[in-house]
């Protein structure tokens, strides 16, 4: 299949390239490398270096390659700066993605599959989240998301373009050539991991009050391959709809972090913080759906995996792309 990346150059983005080529898919990558990274973008791909406000381009590059399938990853994720400064998100997460949709459209894509969060839901009352129970964001970020949801949800009543949404829950781990490098870093594990190196002088703990078993939140570790996996059976199934991508399983931060540990064998600080603000001390997917309508099967659903292959990744990439600071 012909399949048009959009943020191709970013972590589940390039994941799930190197994973299509590996099935033998035809892939190009579409990105304004604004978070990405040029030496993260496969080099058996097409690259497109291009921004979603940019519609002529991305009208040029749907009649130039052509593609049967579109996977769009090109948005911001930054929770916090979100509630900062939501016009970026609202301009880019639906704005930009919209231009996406219509080149799409236009282009008789029969296929979009989009990153969507389980941010999607706010402050969920029960776990594990089905996808059914309220959507309710609390941030603009996953507001965001959703709205662009919504959008696909009319581009398949109008234009008959089909559409599925994956919502992630906390991607994490490596291949063995792509990994995770944001610039900042915000996400417990690399920042963990970073801390075992001695790149971090600690890690902090946000939140040690939580009702959990151990007072920290908990969250649902998923492989960035098992992602991957997904991205490529939302394709090749007809139908549009949304699904969960969680393990099912919940971690606290303080099993992160005693996990990181075991992996790295070495020993690092830890501080107790103050929580982060809009944090919901658990999150659990309910991927009964994915597992059963799209017969997605996670293959690495273990917490310790995840996290060796991020930590054997960092090994080999110390310093990631090494193109950001
Ligand atoms: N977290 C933490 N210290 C950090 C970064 C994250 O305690 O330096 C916690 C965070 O509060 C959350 C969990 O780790 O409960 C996972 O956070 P992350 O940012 O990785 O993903 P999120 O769940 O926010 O999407």
């Amino acid at each position: 299949m012909k399949i048009l990346v959009a943020g191709g150059a970013g972590y589940i983005g390039s994941c799930t390239t190197e994973y299509l080529l590996e099935k033998g898919h035809e892939v190009a990558v579409f990105d304004a490398l604004l978070n990405g990274h040029r030496a993260a973008v496969d080099s058996r791909a097409k690259f497109y270096y291009g921004n979603l406000a940019d519609t002529a381009e991305l009208n040029r590059v749907m009649k130039d390659f052509s593609p049967e399938g579109v996977i769009h990853f090109a948005a911001f994720i930054e929770v916090g700066e979100s509630m900062k400064d939501p016009g970026k998100y609202f301009a880019n997460n639906v704005g930009n993605a919209i231009n996406l949709a219509e080149a799409a459209a236009r282009a008789h894509v029969r296929k979009l599959v989009f990153s969507s969060t389980a941010a999607v839901y706010g402050m969920p009352d029960v776990v594990p989240i089905q996808e059914t129970m309220p959507k309710e964001p609390i941030n603009p970020y996953g507001r965001s998301k959703l709205m662009f949801e919504q959008v696909l949800d009319w581009y398949e009543r109008i234009y008959g373009m089909q559409y599925t949404a994956l919502r992630y829950f906390n991607a994490a781990g490596a291949t063995r050539i792509h990994g995770e490098d944001h610039h900042p870093e915000t996400h417990l594990i690399p920042l963990v991991i970073q801390a075992a190196m001695g790149v971090r002088p600690s890690i902090s703990i946000f939140g040690t009050d939580y009702k959990t078993m151990d007072g920290t939140c908990i969250r649902d570790y998923v492989h960035v391959l098992d992602l991957a996996q997904a991205h490529l059976l939302a394709l090749e199934k007809d139908g549009s709809a949304a699904f969960n991508l969680g393990s099912g399983k919940g971690y606290s931060v303080r099993q992160v972090i005693d996990t990181v540990r075991k992996v790295s064998g070495k020993e690092f600080a830890v501080k107790e913080e103050a929580p982060r603000p809009g944090d919901p001390a658990e999150l659990i997917a309910d991927s009964t759906m994915a597992k059963t309508r799209l017969g997605w099967k996670p293959q690495y659903d273990c917490l310790e995996t995840i996290v060796r292959s991020a930590w054997e990744w960092r090994q080999e990439h110390p310093n990631g792309y090494g193109d950001k600071s």
